[in-house]
């Protein structure tokens, strides 16, 4: 599943091939959006910019127009040269904007939506999300706020992939950020300090600044789909096992995380 670090990666690399460039065409090959005359709307516009908070993506066209996306599990935004072959076949595709050099592809992605700038700030789905752990300024005591207000008896690894607590975290950050800061994903919130919830976020932002420096690719991963192999720090037995109501896979050593 993308993560805020993907999806950050994924706006640089489109926002490089949009912004300042004439739009030649916009298609929604899917049926969903056959009657959404995007292509008409979008017509003759450029593209302003393009920016991620957590895992949502927003291309931001003149007048007042944005294309907001979430990839959920399994979809992909993909840039390439003209003529150049797809990394997904053309019937996955949702939407497909066209500059004189370049191909950008949003490939099964669920959520696709056009809406005004206005409405993007007053979205309660979006005005809901926690403060992006990829911010130019991470804002912590926000972060703090919001994971206070949450269930005290949730493990704090389940805490951290709610994305109204902080955005951008997903399965494969939530085991690597506790294992770096050496907490048991398991604790409650309840018994975790303010210090050592900032120490995993403080610990995770740098490594998915890594990987947004690098396209998307995650270097060095700790824990995460290694259970049976011995933990880095202290050579235990690295465990795996679904945590949370949506039972995701949280990765862990249980010797020195506590
Ligand atoms: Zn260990």
């Amino acid at each position: 599943m993308p993560e805020g670090d993907t999806i950050h990666a994924a706006a640089r690399r489109v926002g490089a091939a949009l912004v300042g460039s004439d739009i030649v065409s916009i298609e929604t090959p899917h049926q969903r959006h056959a009657m959404d005359r995007w292509p008409e709307r979008l017509g003759g516009r450029g593209v302003r910019s393009v920016d991620a908070h957590g895992k949502h993506l927003f291309l931001r066209f003149d007048g007042d127009l944005t294309l907001h996306s979430h990839l959920r599990m399994g979809g992909m935004w993909g840039v390439y040269e003209r003529g150049r072959r797809w990394s997904r076949s053309p019937r996955r595709a949702w939407l497909v904007i066209r500059t004189p050099e370049h191909e950008v592809v949003e490939f099964d992605g669920p959520v696709l939506e056009l809406m005004t700038e206005s409405r993007t700030r007053f979205d309660l789905r979006l005005a809901a999300l926690g403060p992006d752990i990829l911010a130019p300024q991470l804002d912590e005591k926000r972060f703090l706020t919001r994971l206070r207000e949450d269930d005290p008896t949730r493990g704090i690894g389940d805490a951290l992939l709610d994305q109204r607590n902080i955005a951008g975290i997903g399965n494969v950050w939530k085991s690597e950020g506790c294992f770096d800061a050496a907490i048991d994903p398991w604790r409650k919130v309840r018994d975790t300090s303010d210090a050592e919830a900032l120490a995993i976020v403080r610990a995770t932002r740098p490594r998915m600044q890594d990987s947004v420096s690098r396209g998307g690719h995650i270097r060095g991963l700790q824990v995460y789909e290694r259970a049976g192999r011995p933990c880095p720090r202290c050579k235990h037995r690295i465990r795996a096992r679904g945590q949370g109501e949506d039972n995701r896979t949280t990765y862990w050593c249980p010797e020195c995380q506590r």
